[in-house]
């Protein structure tokens, strides 16, 4: 029995209220972009072997250039920077390891290089125009380059095959002599590259999946210092079990495999 304001009541009902709850779509301030994932390619032994042109026009600039006869067979070129292969020549050799000899250097190996690409039987590797279109297509991967040429080496050598027109930034070994800085260079262009793109349609970008491609155990380790997954292709020097030592995402034969660098891109779950 309910007492109320003096008041006995025998029967006491609550009436019965419905509410009806209406759950609003999930609302965000802005809307987010999809995310824009980033490919960063090597060049030498992953898009292309050019007959050790590079090779060929380094030794005509040292001999030119430098007086050297015989370049130094010891000097490792595979997975470096162009500066920093130049400058242990250039001490082995006992050239003094200056910018003035450094930029003397460069002008002459580009004039070489162009003949030399001609002059030398190369071919563009396996999968690799399939693999570019197939990643432009998708129209969200920024596709740039990760290498040790320089600039301008690298334009004539893509330039020579025809694939220069996919790359729109990328890090390149003008400056610097460690990967793992050229790395950090062409991650930077890369996002650059994007929020130039993003500013245009006034949004943020919202950043996938960064993935490195490359032939040699130095790809590898580059990719890990700027956090990417790798891809490790075993066009170059190296073999898949070579590669693997390096840990890589995953090793393949030739960019052929196109669907496994393609699953690459997925978000992680
Ligand atoms: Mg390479």
């Amino acid at each position: 029995m309910l007492q109320l304001s003096g008041y006995q009541l025998e029967h006491f009902e609550l009436p019965v209220v419905r509410l009806s709850v209406v759950r609003p779509a999930l609302c965000l301030p802005f809307p987010v972009p999809s995310p824009m994932h980033i490919c960063l390619l090597d060049i030498d032994g992953t898009l292309i072997l050019t007959g050790s042109a590079g090779h060929a026009a380094f030794a005509e600039t040292l001999a030119h250039e430098f007086g050297i006869a015989e370049m130094n067979g010891d000097v490792q070129f595979a997975g470096r920077s162009d500066r920093a292969i130049v400058m242990d020549l250039f001490r082995h050799h006992g050239v003094e390891p200056s910018v003035g000899n450094w930029q003397r250097f460069c002008r002459s190996y580009l004039g070489r290089l162009r003949r030399v690409l001609a002059a030398r039987k190369g071919r563009v590797l396996p999968g690799v125009e399939q693999l570019l279109s197939a990643l432009s297509t998708r129209g969200d991967v920024a596709i740039g380059l990760l290498t040790g040429n320089i600039r301008d080496g690298a334009r004539h050598k893509l330039t020579h095959y025809g694939l220069w027109h996919w790359f729109s930034f990328g890090g390149f070994g003008d400056e610097h002599t460690e990967r793992c800085d050229i790395a950090a260079a062409a991650l930077a262009a890369a996002k650059a590259h994007l929020n130039g793109n993003q500013h245009l349609n006034g949004s943020q970008v919202n950043l996938g999946e960064v993935v490195v491609i490359g032939d040699t155990i130095h790809d590898i380790r580059c990719a890990r210092s700027i956090g990417a997954r790798c891809v490790a292709v075993a066009t170059g020097h190296s073999s898949v079990d070579d590669l693997r030592v390096g840990e890589p995402d995953i090793a393949v034969e030739t960019l052929e495999d196109i669907d496994a660098v393609v699953a690459m891109f997925a978000s992680r779950g």
